[in-house]
């Protein structure tokens, strides 16, 4: 079992992510827990303010140090263990399945969410949190981030996965490592037929296919991310076949 506390001014944005899939199941069966908190409980101002103007000037709103830590004082002091806190924030280490395994063996993850222009100095010198990036870009707020940390420790805590062996061939379980190309039926679609390997029910001619694949895959993968400049090369135009379909599920925000 392990439980996150997740301090956020919009704890609403949680709602529909919580109660679908996945998450849904194990906090149904009792392997994850999830408290959301407002930090605005914790404003002592009248009008529940817990931003403010940064001192020296430029744009912006930053979050005040007093809410934020006294609010992640408060729920720390609401249950055994304290739990590791987490602030999350562009600034701190880069989130690698290598972390998301550590993560997934502490019982409690007590996850702080910026918005704005982020957190005054002093949250970060009082609570000593670890700091963690989802990646080299800048969210709105740490809300997402947030759905991501839980989203990957949540799949390495037993019981939450169907079937465990899916952990062991996935990518990066090893650094840098990524997985072979998956299919499924129909065996041709729009010209493209599942490589004849895998239906011939050779178990160790499909094992060593996946390997080779997987290699070439993550080959070409490093060799992307050393020459950054292929990702702003324009894709090949995709040939669309014109499909119309009525759907009732559509929503439109
Ligand atoms: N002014 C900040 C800076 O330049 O680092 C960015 C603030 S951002 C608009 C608001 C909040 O979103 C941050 O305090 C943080 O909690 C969250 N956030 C944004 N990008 C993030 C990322 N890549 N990883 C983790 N949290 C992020």
């Amino acid at each position: 079992m392990i439980r996150f506390d997740v301090l956020t001014l919009f704890p609403g944005i949680f709602d529909g992510y919580l109660r679908h899939s996945l998450l849904d199941d194990a906090i149904r069966a009792g392997h994850v827990q999830v408290e959301l908190w407002n930090i605005r409980d914790w404003s002592q101002d009248k009008h529940h303010k817990v931003d403010d103007r940064p001192y020296g000037g430029g744009p912006g709103m930053v979050l005040m140090a007093p809410p934020v830590v006294e609010a992640v004082e408060a729920v720390q002091a609401k249950a055994t263990p304290p739990g590791q806190v987490i602030l999350l924030t562009p600034a701190g280490i880069p989130l690698t399945q290598q972390l998301v395994r550590r993560l997934a063996e502490y019982p409690r993850l007590v996850l702080v969410c910026g918005r704005y222009e982020g957190f005054d100095e002093r949250i970060r010198d009082i609570l000593q949190p670890l700091e963690i990036s989802i990646g080299d870009y800048v969210c709105n707020g740490g809300e997402v981030p947030a759905m991501v940390i839980i989203d990957c420790v949540i799949r390495l805590v037993p019981g939450v996965l169907g079937d465990q062996q899916s952990l062991l061939e996935e990518s990066h379980m090893v650094p840098g490592e990524v997985e072979y190309p998956q299919y499924t039926r129909p065996r041709v679609y729009r010209g493209h037929a599942v490589p004849e390997v895998l239906l011939s029910g050779n178990h160790a001619a499909i094992a060593a296919w996946r390997r080779q694949q997987a290699e070439h895959r993550s080959r070409r993968r490093r060799q992307l991310l050393e020459d950054t400049s292929e990702e702003w090369k324009p894709m090949a135009p995709q040939q669309k076949e014109k499909v119309e379909r009525v759907t009732e599920t559509n929503r439109t925000y």
